[in-house]
């Protein structure tokens, strides 16, 4: 079975601007790209990672619009970041209200695990220990750090989370070169504080 490492990416906050507070992306026209966001997905194309969403969308479970409405938002998000040189290999929702109380809604796993069977299934292992999730709230951090991947948010501040970026462009900078640094260091055999006192952190 191939091993390959994923990006679990949260959408609202960290693909498209996040509506006020009690209000919901309903139609294409309310979806607004982010900043520096098609750049990161190009970036990611030429990376081994796969790029995975979860998202919760507790919307449709508050009856405020369709799986179907949904699922035309999401193949439009798709097309456009593929037109910009992106991809996304899979996109996981969670429908249900907070008063479900389901196994998906983060801070639960339960998406994580259904990708990480769904990609099994295709013959593709998900090398958790190298993968991330991004996420703007700390739901996401913490579904994250019960499946055991690496934390980042993006804004100014977690309590939890490993790192901290501004966008979603520089958090994908960050973990390429957390990469690179991991891979000089495996091929070197020095200790990190070594490699940086080098000054050999760019390949
Ligand atoms: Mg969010
Ligand atoms: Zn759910």
């Amino acid at each position: 079975m191939v091993k390959k490492p994923a990006i679990f990416i949260d959408r609202d906050g960290v693909i498209n601007k996040k509506m006020p507070e009690g209000r919901y992306v309903e139609q294409w026209s309310e979806f607004c790209f982010l900043p520096g966001v098609f750049e990161a997905f190009r970036i990611l194309s030429g990376e081994a990672f796969l790029t995975i969403v979860v998202t919760n969308q507790r919307c449709i479970g508050r009856g405020i619009i369709t799986e179907e409405r949904l699922s035309q938002i999401h193949k439009q998000m798709t097309r456009e970041i593929k037109e910009q040189g992106g991809d996304i290999d899979a996109i996981y929702f969670c429908p249900h209200d907070i008063s479900d109380d389901c196994s998906c809604r983060k801070p639960k796993q339960g998406m994580l695990l259904l990708a990480k069977e769904d990609f099994k299934n295709k013959g593709i292992e998900i090398d958790v220990k190298n993968s991330y999730i991004i996420g703007d709230d700390e739901k996401d951090i913490l579904a994250g750090k019960l499946f055991g991947l690496k934390t980042i948010k993006i804004g100014e501040y977690s309590k939890m989370a490993d790192m901290v970026k501004k966008d979603f462009r520089e958090a994908v900078q960050a973990i390429l070169e957390e990469k690179r640094r991991q891979f000089i260091l495996n091929k070197s055999g020095f200790k990190e504080s070594e490699v940086i006192s080098l000054g050999c952190c760019k390949l």
